[in-house]
């Protein structure tokens, strides 16, 4: 059996390992456009100055050497071939596949901006380690205090986290009205935004670029749809990351925003598999297909992938998104449907001393949380939500800070523990 995973990253590490579990021989070929393997969220600890790029893998050093699989670093994956099987490779090189998993993960979506120029000195994107090995050079050697982000989601809070890390001061500019917008309503953004502005950096809401001014080939000035002019001698765009389908264009591997695949995570092509970012697997809460990207989901679709390759039937049960950032100390973590667009939904929220719970149910089932500083419960309701449990009985307790299993009635407690002599 010859295995082909495209991309190696923790969707390839899972599925490497699940393969490993049942077939000890076949060939697995891992092709990587990268340099090394290494833990995405790590990127702004590295950049911080608090680990170094040999701390941030996320297996045993003799994982490859264990696993028996060969890793292509340094390569890129350009054409899949579904009827020949085989997968070429930008230095023309053609390796043939029985079992074809593509995990490509996400690329940073890069808008229009009048005078931003491919090339352009002081901008940089913040996906990868290559991004953050350029920043640090760029930074030491401009000496660069000073920074703005464009966009105030994950990884634009990431940048945030690892500039405060370098001590630097920054802006982050967003359209929308709060940070972290797909997940955090305005009462949970004021909290972060609050530390920020102590910290000597700032939050412009509801502003974006018109306009970026350049000098010498250097990024030197912004020129904002506020019409304001901010100085900018480096400039972090976090707008977003996109599925990285293109290998599968043209393809009869279909996508949508992603790759679309059963729950089996096999594509609509026999053999050809598709886990993580780039994949569009199942969203637990609606039940339909979604590309949800993160780091859980990529490795548990991934170990999905990995068994059905190698013949061991399993299943993806789907997934919700989650999002856990610290900035200055404050913890937060949301999951589901924290802000909801339509009827049908109860909101319970709960402010006071600097914390923040915000709780979501429709149909009497926990379908969405915001945790800010109150992060230490944040597992338990994470299962209520995955467990569907009806919780009408426990609206009020739900709030209360020292929400966790004790207080939830038996019936609850002996449907998350079992096991003989187990007393709940
Ligand atoms: C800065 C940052 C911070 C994050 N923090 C968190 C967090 O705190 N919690 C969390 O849950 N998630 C976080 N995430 C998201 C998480 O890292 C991703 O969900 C996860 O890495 C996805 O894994 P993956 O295996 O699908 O793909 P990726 O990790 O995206 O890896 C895909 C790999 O495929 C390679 N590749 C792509 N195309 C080709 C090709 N044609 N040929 C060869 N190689 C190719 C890419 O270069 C990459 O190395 C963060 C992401 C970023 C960028």
């Amino acid at each position: 059996m010859k295995y082909v995973i495209v991309g190696y990253s923790v969707a390839a590490v899972n599925a490497i390992t699940a393969i490993r579990e049942s077939d000890k021989t076949g060939e697995i070929t891992v092709i990587s456009n990268e340099d090394q393997l290494y833990s995405r969220p790590l990127i702004s600890y590295y950049l911080a100055g608090k680990l170094k790029k040999d701390k941030i893998g996320f297996t045993s050093k003799d994982f490859e050497k264990d696993m028996k699989i060969t890793v292509l670093y340094g390569a890129e994956a350009v054409k899949i071939e579904t009827k020949s099987r085989h997968v070429e490779l930008n230095n023309k090189k053609k390796l043939p596949y029985d079992r074809l998993l593509v995990c490509t993960g996400g690329s940073p979506i890069k808008i229009p901006v009048d005078g931003l120029k491919d090339g352009l000195k002081g901008v940089f994107t913040f996906t990868k380690l290559a991004d953050a090995k350029e920043l640090e050079k760029y930074i030491e050697k401009n000496k660069l205090k000073e920074a703005v982000i464009l966009g105030g989601g994950l990884i634009g809070m990431k940048a945030a986290e690892a500039l405060l890390g370098k001590k630097m001061k920054f802006k982050i500019l967003d359209i929308a009205d709060r940070l972290l917008a797909n997940t955090f309503d305005k009462e949970a953004s004021a909290l972060l935004e609050e530390k920020l502005k102590a910290n000597g950096c700032e939050f412009l809401k509801e502003t974006t670029i018109k306009k970026v001014i350049a000098k010498a080939g250097k990024i030197e000035d912004l020129v904002l749809s506020s019409g304001k002019k901010l100085k900018a001698k480096l400039l972090i765009m976090a707008v977003g990351v996109r599925p990285e389908i293109s290998l599968v264009k043209g393809t009869p591997i279909t996508a949508g925003r992603g790759i679309i695949v059963d729950s089996r995570m096999e594509t609509g092509v026999p053999g050809v598999f598709s886990a993580g970012d780039c994949a569009e697997g199942l969203e637990f809460l609606s039940g339909k297909g979604a590309v949800i990207a993160i780091w859980p989901t990529a490795a548990k679709q991934g170990k999905v992938a990995g068994h059905n390759m190698a013949g061991v039937k399993d299943v993806f049960t789907g997934s919700f998104a989650m999002n856990s950032v610290e900035i200055l100390g404050v913890p937060s973590i949301s999951f589901g449907i924290t802000n909801p667009k339509e009827d049908g939904y109860e909101v319970l929220k709960k402010s006071a001393d600097g914390k923040y719970k915000k709780i979501v149910i429709k149909d009497n089932k926990l379908v969405g949380v915001i945790l800010v500083n109150c992060i230490e419960r944040a597992g338990i309701y994470g299962l209520l939500i995955k467990e569907k449990l009806d919780v009408f009985g426990l609206k009020k307790e739900l709030l209360t800070d020292d929400f966790g299993f004790l207080l939830l009635p038996t019936d609850f407690r002996k449907h998350f523990v079992t096991g003989e002599g187990t007393e709940v």
